[in-house]
Order: structure tokens, then sequence, then C-alpha cells
């Protein structure tokens, strides 16, 4: 498997390097061979030689930075999505696959219309602990996480990760959190994600090991510490 790691020098907010870390540790844990490339600004990228792509978040300065640097990649992109690539986008990564981003200065930060939702600042940041109800491979989860944005993000009847039970997601008034298209998750939730959430990890690597036709069965790992810290978590919130 090879996984790209977009913009790792810009865009790491909060451990989100963390997802790339557990992807590749699952895949190893299981015999699976998977490298990673890190593409900053300027390298050349082609999407479709790749199983996995990940994008984290950044201020408004990192995105600013390195929105037209994107923008040049949008075709490549477009295509590798369409034909099913499995993308985790993150926070400030999320919000550019997007329409826009307006700033609280009102200046308009250009997305790459991947998906369809915009994002604008509100007057106020969301941040805190998360907890989001998801199915994941046709099974109930509770995702947990850490938020901080400024962008509240609306989607435009797009399938959202899930649904809000206890802190903001997308927006803290529609109840929804992250985005779905296709193979495209994307999702506010740092902490890193994925190390917190290996149900959700594991489902991006069968989905990767599909799409490559390979056999989906993944063997089952001991993931009893990484229960327990999720189940102390939604306690904490949930009661
Ligand atoms: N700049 C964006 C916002 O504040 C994203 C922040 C982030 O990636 N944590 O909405």
């Amino acid at each position: 498997m090879t996984v790209c790691h977009l913009y790792p020098d810009l865009l790491n907010l909060y451990g989100d390097r963390g997802n790339v870390i557990s992807f590749v540790q699952r895949c190893r844990w299981r015999g699976l061979d998977v490298q990673v490339r890190e593409i900053n600004l300027d390298n050349p990228v082609k999407f479709e030689e790749y199983d996995f792509l990940f994008i984290g978040g950044g201020s408004d300065r990192e995105q600013s930075l390195i929105a037209a640097d994107l923008g040049a990649r949008v075709d490549s992109l477009r295509a590798a999505v369409e034909d099913g690539l499995v993308v985790l986008a993150i926070c400030g990564g999320y919000q550019l696959l997007g329409r826009f981003y307006r700033t609280p200065e009102g200046k308009e930060i250009a997305g790459l219309g991947l998906l369809d939702f915009y994002t604008e600042a509100g007057n106020r940041r969301l941040i805190g602990n998360v907890a989001v109800e998801a199915e994941i491979g046709g099974r109930k989860t509770i995702l947990v996480g850490f938020e901080n944005h400024g962008g509240k993000t609306f989607l435009n009847g797009l399938k959202p990760l899930g649904r809000v039970l206890f802190g903001n997601g997308n927006n803290g008034m529609d109840g929804l959190e992250g985005a779905r298209y296709k193979n495209v998750f994307c999702s506010y939730l740092h902490g890193p994600l994925l190390p917190k959430n290996p149900v959700l990890t594991d489902y991006l690597i069968a989905l990767a090991l599909q799409r490559k036709g390979i056999g989906t069965e993944l063997s089952p790992l001991d993931d009893s510490i990484e229960e327990r810290a999720n189940k102390a978590m939604v306690k904490r919130l949930l009661g």
C-alpha cells in the first residue's frame, strides 16, 4: 500500500500525523507492506498511484499558503476520488475539499469544490472534546476526538460522517459532523482521530485493500487498550 501524506509540514495540528502512523502500523501488524510519501508544496504528485491520502488541519494562514498549490492539482485529485481513492481529511484539510472557506476577516480561501459544502467563520471558536455516533462499515460506533475550529461547515445534502452526541461538529447548529463522499472521509476531529478510533482506521484499510482487489478480511488485533480509552472518554462526555 502506498500512503500520500499531503503537506505534512504545513497541515499538522494536534498530532494529526498520528493518523498516518496509525494507518501504517495497523497495516504492518497484519504483515501488509506499506510505504508513506510526504508531498509538500511544489512536489510533483500523481494521486492515481496512491491507496490512501491523508490531509490534516492547519491555521487559516497555512490554508491560504497551500490553496493555490492544491488548486493546481485538482484534476488529478478529482479523478482519483471518483475512482475510489480512500481519503481522510481533517479540519483545515476538510475545509479545503469544499467550495470555499470565508475567514473571520471576510477573505475567501478557494476550496477544490470536490465535495458540495462551504465553510464560513463564525463569531466564536468551537473547541473541546467531541463524541459522534457514526455508522462505520455497517456498524454503529461512537467516534471520539477533539475539535478546535472557527469555521462552520454547512453540507449541501452531502452525507455527514456522523451525528454529534457531545460537542459541536460541523457548525454547532445542525448536529452533523464531518462529511462522506465515495471513499472520502472528512472530519473536524483531531485527537488524532484514527489512533483513538481503530474501527475507523480498519475500515479505511479495508476500503483501500478492496479497491486494490485484495481480500478485505483483516485479522483482528488486540484493541483492548484503545477500546478502554474510547469508552472512558464516552463515559466522561455522555455519562
Ligand atoms: N483554520 C480553520 C478554522 O479555524 C481550521 C482549523 C484547524 O484545522 N484546526 O476553522
